[in-house]
C-alpha cells in the first residue's frame, strides 16, 4: 500500500488574474509511513491536504494533479466515497472540528454505524476507542458535549473518531495546535501506536513534530524546497530556506525573517533569503529526480 501524491497546480482567482498556490508538489508515503510537510502558513500545506480530500474551496482550481491511493487513480466521487473510512482527516482544533449539538457517544455512534457496528457493539467500542485515545473514564467523556472537553480531550476524541474507521491515510492537520508540550512530543509516537499500517501525512509548522515523522517535505509559497528522511533533513539541511526555517524556530521563538528584495525570481524564498545573489534572478532553479523540488542554484 503506497500514497503517491501530485498536487498539479492548485490555482486562485485574484480580480483578473490567478494566483498558484501550490506548484507540482509530490511524495509518496509507504504503508506505516509518517511523512511531515513543513512550512510557514500560507505555504500552500493545507490547500494540499483539502486537494487530497477533493475539498478545495470554490474559487481554487486545480490542473494536472494525481492521487494514487494504494494502486487505484481517485479523484472525485470516488474519493469521496472513501473519505472518514480510508481517508481519515484530523483536524487542528478538535473542539471546532466536533459537532457542537451531539455528545461524544452520538459522534461516535455515528462513524461505527458506517462501519457496521450493531446494539451493545457500538457502546463496547465506542468506550474502547476512547481509552484507547487515551482518555481516563472513558464513559463519563461519552455523556459529554464537545464544550464540556480541554482541547487536549477534544483532540483525543478526533483520535478516538479515527479509530471508528478503517483508516489507510490519516492527514493530520495541525493537530497538535492547542496541545501542551508534553502531548505535542507524544502526537506522533500516539497516532504510530494506533494507526501502526496507515500511511500518515503530517501537516505542521512544528519542528518537534516533524523530527518525529520518518520523511519530509519541506513547502515554501506552495513549492517544494526539500524532501527527504526527517533526520538527515534537520541535522543537515541543503536548502537556505530549510535552514532559515529551522533557525528562526528554534532560535528566534518563531519570528520570520523580514522582506529583503522585491525582484521577480523563480526562487521563491528569494524576498528573504540571506545568501541571494545576482546569479538567483539569472539563473532558474534546477528541478531534480523529475520531481519539481526547486534546488538552490549555489
Ligand atoms: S536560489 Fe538564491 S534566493 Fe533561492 S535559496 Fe538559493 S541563494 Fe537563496
Amino acid at each position: 500500500m503506497v500514497i503517491r501524491y501530485s498536487s498539479g497546480k492548485i490555482s486562485v482567482k485574484c480580480s483578473k488574474n490567478s494566483r498558484i498556490l501550490v506548484d507540482d508538489v509530490n511524495f509518496d508515503i509507504d504503508d506505516g509511513e509518517t511523512f511531515a510537510l513543513i512550512g510557514k502558513t500560507g505555504s500552500g500545506k493545507t490547500m494540499i491536504a483539502l486537494s487530497i480530500m477533493n475539498l478545495l474551496p470554490e474559487d481554487a482550481v486545480q490542473t494536472g494533479g494525481k492521487f494514487d491511493f494504494c494502486g487505484r487513480f481517485l479523484t472525485g466521487e470516488s474519493l469521496q466515497e472513501l473519505l472518514g473510512n480510508e481517508i481519515v482527516y484530523i483536524p487542528q482544533s478538535g473542539g471546532d472540528y466536533l459537532n457542537p449539538t451531539r455528545t461524544v457517544k452520538k459522534q461516535l455512534a455515528d462513524s461505527l454505524k458506517r462501519l457496521g457496528f450493531k446494539g451493545k457493539d457500538i457502546k463496547n467500542r465506542a468506550i474502547e476507542n476512547l481509552g484507547k485515545a487515551g482518555l481516563s473514564e472513558p464513559e463519563k467523556v461519552m455523556e459529554l458535549y464537545p464544550f464540556e472537553l480541554s482541547g487536549g480531550m477534544a483532540q483525543r476524541v478526533t483520535i478516538a473518531l479515527a479509530l471508528c474507521s478503517n483508516a489507510k491515510l490519516l492527514i493530520c492537520d495541525e493537530a497538535t495546535n492547542g496541545l501542551n508540550h508534553e502531548a505535542t512530543k507524544e502526537f506522533i509516537f500516539e497516532i504510530n501506536r494506533l494507526f501502526p499500517k496507515a500511511s500518515k501525512l503530517v501537516i505542521t509548522h512544528d519542528i518537534s513534530v516533524a523530527k518525529s515523522c520518518d520523511k519530509i517535505g519541506v513547502l515554501c509559497e506552495g513549492k517544494l524546497l526539500e524532501r527527504g528522511d526527517a533526520q538527515s533533513v534537520l541535522v543537515s539541511p541543503k536548502h537556505p530556506y530549510t535552514k532559515s526555517l529551522i533557525n528562526s524556530l528554534v532560535k528566534n521563538g518563531m519570528e520570520w525573517l523580514p522582506i529583503l528584495r522585491n525582484d521577480k525570481c523563480d526562487c521563491p524564498f528569494y524576498s528573504r533569503c540571506p545568501s541571494a545573489s545576482e546569479r538567483c534572478l539569472s539563473e532558474v532553479p534546477e528541478k531534480t529526480d523529475g520531481v519539481s523540488m526547486y534546488r538552490c542554484v549555489l
